[in-house]
């Protein structure tokens, strides 16, 4: 079934950059954009467009601003219950808050309402899709799996790999871990919109046997994603140079194993060297930007310019629960932030960018998700830039402003409807 949409559109067709070159987006004041089925057909103005389409087939959405269905690139669905909780840094956070929230998804039912729960929260924020860390539990990953397939969404997720330094409930081993996670592949990887990801919680967190197994994973099926934490804290790092002492970076004990490779998705890298970047992008490896999280946990600031000039793919996320907020649009914020206090400038189109099709590079999906380009699924968000008094009041002369001022005081009250795979869910209807 074709249909079309009425309102102003924005997506990108390149990074914007620093100085938002307008080659590398497109907008349209009056806009159309033509669904057919689960696919984008057409974008343009709707004045050209409009003859493509029947007047009764088109919803009027003018007022309105569409832009790609956005993208969390790292984020722990289990740590919802968790999100905001007074803690101080990253290592003392996860002992008071993250296990004992995680204990509980080792009961299917429990992880089930969570998943329920954590994709609506999603969708109600205009994220599309998400690479997602479980808990330990094999049942925590297929709750997820199958709520995001009974939505009809494109979503990322594993099972954590986690066989030492945490609580004995949340300890797989070696063997387990690989098995289990085996299982979660050869069920989930690639069915409906969905993708696996080996998941080691982070290096700390597994012996050089499960490492070793997860390489192992890593090479057997090699359009799997790794998803892990890199070089967050300070004291993280610190601990990863004693437990590896041969290894001579925090990234080299990835590499050594296997986990460095395309497809693999690193969060945070706040404090790397620029070896570890050019390994990053010779790799063609990723990372994810995880501004509210970094904040929250005063780990660090997100070097974007550094990443860029070394050519890393990156994404935004926003790592609840260490970051405060689903929202993309109040991530766009807090990163503009993080990268004003680097005198590194963040316009609004390539904030976008970042939670749309750069984000869908950084997961290697930017040949069906991350814009408007014809034949992509058609994954998008209708934000409401009168949806509050104070923006309403402020509305921008332009797309653009429009968009800024949605990254620094929006929030899900802006979203009026998200459309996962060209089904349109109203706000309040999920
Ligand atoms: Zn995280």
């Amino acid at each position: 079934m074709r249909r079309g949409y009425r309102a102003s559109i924005f997506h990108c067709l390149d990074d914007p950059g620093e100085r938002a070159d307008a080659s590398a987006f497109e907008q349209f004041d009056d806009g159309l954009l033509i669904v057919d089925g689960d696919r984008i057909a057409a974008i343009g103005d709707y004045s050209l467009l409009s003859e493509q389409i029947g007047e009764s087939d088109v919803v009027d959405l003018r007022g309105r601003l569409i832009v790609p269905g956005l993208i969390d690139c790292h984020v722990h669905f289990p740590q919802l219950d968790i999100i905001a909780s007074y803690g101080e840094r990253l290592l003392d956070w996860l002992e008071r808050y993250a296990y004992p929230a995680e204990m509980r998804f080792a009961d299917a039912d429990y992880a089930r309402r969570a998943a329920e729960f954590f994709l609506d929260e999603l969708i109600a924020n205009g994220t599309t899709t998400a690479a997602v860390f479980a808990t330990v539990h094999k049942v925590s990953a297929t709750a997820l799996f199958e709520a995001a397939a009974a939505r009809g969404m494109r979503l990322i997720a594993g099972k954590v790999l986690m066989d030492r330094d945490c609580p004995e409930e949340l300890a797989d081993d070696a063997e387990s871990g690989y098995a289990d996670s085996r299982e979660l592949i050869e069920t989930w990887h690639g069915r409906d919109r969905l993708g696996y990801a080996i998941t080691p919680r982070f290096a700390l967190s597994s012996s050089e046997a499960q490492l070793e197994a997860a390489g192992r994973l890593a090479a057997e099926f090699p359009d799997t994603w790794v998803h892990t934490h890199l070089a967050e804290n300070h004291d993280e790092i610190e601990a990863v140079n004693r437990q590896f002492p041969w290894s001579e970076s925090y990234l080299g004990v990835y590499a050594r194993f296997g986990l460095l490779r395309r497809r693999s998705l690193f969060a945070h890298c706040l404090h790397l060297e620029d070896a570890d970047r050019a390994a990053l992008a010779d790799k063609g490896a990723a990372v994810a930007f995880c501004p509210t999280s970094n904040l929250f946990l005063g780990s660090g600031l997100f070097d974007l310019a550094a990443m860029h000039e070394a050519s890393v793919p990156v994404g935004m996320a926003t790592d609840v629960g260490g970051g405060t907020s689903l929202s993309m649009l109040k991530t766009m914020g807090a990163a503009y932030k993080v990268l004003a206090l680097q005198r590194q400038p963040l316009p609004a189109s390539r904030a976008i960018y970042l939670a749309t099709l750069g984000a869908a590079r950084a997961l290697d999906l930017d040949d069906c998700i991350g814009n408007f380009e014809p034949g992509k699924e058609a994954d998008f968000v209708v934000l409401d830039p009168d949806a509050t008094p104070i923006t309403a009041h402020r509305r921008g002369a332009s797309i653009e402003e429009t968009l800024f001022t949605l990254m620094m005081i929006g929030d899900d009250r802006h979203v009026a409807a998200t459309a996962v795979a060209g089904k349109l869910i109203e706000k309040g209807s999920a």
